[in-house]
Parts: C-alpha cells; sequence; structure tokens
C-alpha cells in the first residue's frame, strides 16, 4: 500500500478508536433515556486485519426492548469505507485511472472497487440532497463528529440497508 495512503487510514483509524459517536439514542426508537451498555462486538478496522471494540446498548424503553449499537466516526454500516474514501476513490475514477491502479493506489480490493462503484455516488448525492433539509449533521456529517455521528449513522443505515437497519 503507498505510504501515503497507509498514514491517512492509520489516522481514520485512530480517530474512530476515540469513539466520537455524538449523542446516543436508541437506533429504533430514538429514545435518549432508558439506554443501557450491553457488552460489545469487534468490526475490521478501515485496513489490516486488526478489529476495533464496538459498544452494545440496550433500549430499555418499554415498547422498544431491542439493542442497537452506535459506530464511531468514520466508520459506516457493513462497509469497509469511510466517506473521505468514498470520496477519494470517485475522483481518481473521474480522472479516468483505471481500477487497478486505484486499488494499488488506495490499498483496496476488486470487491471493495466494485463495492465503491456501485454504491459510492448514490451515497454521496444521498448526503447532499438530506443536507438540504438541515439535519443535525447538515453540512458534512464528517465535521464535528461527536456532535451528530449517530444521528447520520442512524439514518445512513435505515436509508442503506433498509431490510436490517429500517424500523419495523
Ligand atoms: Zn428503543
Amino acid at each position: 500500500m503507498p505510504h501515503q495512503m497507509l498514514t491517512i487510514l492509520w489516522n481514520l483509524n485512530e480517530i474512530a478508536k476515540k469513539n466520537q459517536t455524538g449523542p446516543i439514542a436508541c437506533h429504533w426508537c430514538n429514545n435518549q433515556n432508558n439506554i443501557i451498555k450491553y457488552g460489545t462486538y469487534q468490526r475490521c478496522e478501515l485496513c489490516g486485519d486488526r478489529q476495533v471494540r464496538i459498544q452494545r446498548f440496550l433500549c430499555k424503553h418499554d415498547r422498544c426492548r431491542r439493542t442497537f449499537s452506535i459506530l464511531p466516526h468514520p466508520f459506516l454500516r457493513i462497509a469497509r469505507f469511510s466517506l473521505c474514501m468514498i470520496a477519494a476513490f470517485l475522483q481518481l475514477m473521474a480522472r479516468k485511472i483505471s481500477i487497478a491502479k486505484i486499488c494499488r493506489r488506495l490499498g483496496i480490493s476488486r470487491t471493495m472497487a466494485y463495492w465503491a462503484i456501485e454504491n459510492g455516488r448514490d451515497i454521496l448525492d444521498w448526503i447532499d440532497r438530506e443536507a438540504k433539509t438541515e439535519p443535525t449533521w447538515a453540512p458534512f456529517p464528517c465535521i464535528d463528529p461527536p456532535g451528530h455521528w449517530s444521528e447520520f449513522i442512524r439514518m445512513f443505515a435505515m436509508k442503506f440497508y433498509p431490510q436490517r437497519y429500517a424500523r419495523t
């Protein structure tokens, strides 16, 4: 992996460990009281094979009682990409650089590249559209993550992984 990109990924991983999640609210019912810590699980860092510990919570609100986690900035659900990696990827694509070369430069696999081709533009366009409705995280969720990253990733999960994260 090129030195510069590795440094960026390392920094992003370190940022994630600072756990700048924003206010804790239930993913399912948005309740902010009556939430208890409820174990942890591991997820992969943005590069390499190391894992980060993610806190799980249990919402004790009467009609909810479901578990959830809040991924720390800059992690996104399921994707091993951060928003700035998606933006960098799309910029390189726009410059007509070959996928093989982009993979080498960003230190990502072809599978990840195809994921970014398929989803990257949709994600950034959705952020632009949503930002116009002035959610707490506007204009961009990576600005001041301790203030509102949790609200952003809640919306992100519901939008892009509705089968798994939409409210039922
Ligand atoms: Zn709840």
